[in-house]
């Protein structure tokens, strides 16, 4: 190896040293769906509670066979970018049932919900102009802020008086504002309180991203977060992934005919990347298709939450998305390794994903679990917070 070659292999290794250290290495590990909310592991089948396919439709029979014959007649991949050799007509469509769902008057769809973020902000802000990220959006909320060149404040965790303190002080001295939010917090399950944010932004000329992952298809009866206050709570840029209760893979942003057209010629993260493969927008059309016209799919995931919730004498949840707190790295890794050996999958959650000292299980809920896998998994978990308690 040249000698360049050996220093980045001793740099990496101390690093590696380090988060093994504060036991947060990171590992991939092989895991195989097998059908349903089940997956195999080591030669072990596993109950998935931490996936985000909520509805189960990235296994579902119609979403698969329309990917495969979009694969069959149209081929693997999409080849370039859409703006060098155009798009599949189903992304058209795709963008139009999106837009149709949301209520909008357009739609623009991205290689992933992370691009998206990447994409968004940075076509719209620049330096002059301000962005006010809440402290627990997703990080790639925060790396697109970043990425524009805005000045980044970040506000307390759904704390509208921190955030109109912080648009008071500054919106004054910047031209342009934008408020960048997650609609359902994907570490924590609560939802952002849209009708206040979206009063403090109107007051201030602000404009606001909710980035609602985890609650389309699934939250507001399926039309996601705006759609859980009444009236709807509806912030000029609505953004979301498709590989979440879609069960494909992509992302978008539903927004007015002029700030998706402005987007096609102006992010960079669309512009310079290739298209998705028509397979992604066959079973997200497919996908589309199921939730709305089966209520009781779209309402299953949060049933099956508010009963593990119950059982285990936690607060009513907002979403399918139910942490338990551990604490410590160590915690978390140890009770997720204990609910494996129990036969489910629910991984730790460690910094830089939460905050240091709030390491948890993230519990998510599918479709696709039987009742009693959840009463299992309520009853493993008390068992193993009993002794946890007991040990302390
Ligand atoms: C998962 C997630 C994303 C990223 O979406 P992908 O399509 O997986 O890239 C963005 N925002 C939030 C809040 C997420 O949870």
């Amino acid at each position: 190896m040249t000698s360049a070659g050996t220093s980045l292999q001793h740099f990496a290794s101390r690093k590696l040293a380090g988060l093994d250290r504060l036991n947060l290495r990171r590992h991939t590990r092989a895991t195989e769906p097998v059908g349903g909310a089940i997956v195999a592991r080591d030669g072990r089948r596993l109950i998935n509670a931490c996936s985000n396919d909520y509805l189960g439709l990235s296994q579902d029979a119609t979403v698969i066979a329309a990917a495969a014959a979009a694969t069959r007649q149209y081929g693997a991949g999409a080849g370039a970018s859409r703006l060098v050799t155009g798009g599949h007509p189903f992304l058209f469509e795709l963008e139009r049932r999106l837009a149709a769902f949301k209520g909008t008057e357009d739609c623009l769809l991205f290689g992933s919900g992370y691009l998206a973020n990447l994409a968004i902000t940075p076509a719209l802000l620049g330096a002059g102009d301000l962005v006010l990220v809440d402290a627990l959006a997703h990080a790639c909320l925060h790396a697109g802020a970043r990425l524009s060149g805005a000045r980044v404040e970040t506000f307390g965790h759904n704390d509208m008086a921190d955030l109109d303190t912080r648009l008071t002080a500054l919106r004054g001295a910047h031209r342009h504002a934008m408020i960048l939010t997650d609609g359902v917090f994907s570490m924590d399950g609560d939802l952002a309180p849209l009708p206040a944010l979206l009063a403090l932004a109107d007051a201030h000329d602000a404009w606001t991203l909710v980035d609602d992952a985890h609650g389309i298809g699934v939250i507001g009866d399926g039309h996601g977060t705006t759609h859980c206050f009444s009236p709807p709570a509806i912030p000029p840029l609505q953004m979301g992934t498709l590989s979440k209760a879609l069960g494909s893979y992509g992302g978008y942003l539903c927004a007015s005919r002029a700030v998706c057209d402005l987007l096609r010629s102006r992010a960079r993260p669309l512009v310079f990347t290739t298209a998705l493969p028509p397979s992604c927008a066959a079973a997200a059309l497919a996908s589309l298709d199921r939730i709305e016209c089966d209520a009781a799919l779209r309402e299953r995931p949060m049933a099956l939450a508010r009963r593990f919730c119950r059982h285990l004498g936690l607060a009513e949840p907002s979403s399918p998305i139910v942490p338990v707190l551990m604490g410590s790295e160590q915690a978390a890794l140890s009770a997720s390794a204990e609910l494996e050996a129990a036969g489910f999958l629910v991984t730790a959650i460690r910094p830089p994903t939460v905050p240091r000292g709030t390491s948890r299980l993230r519990i998510t809920f599918n479709a696709a679990h039987d009742e009693a896998d959840i009463d299992r998994l309520a009853q493993a978990l008390a068992d193993i917070l009993q002794t946890t308690q007991a040990a302390e």
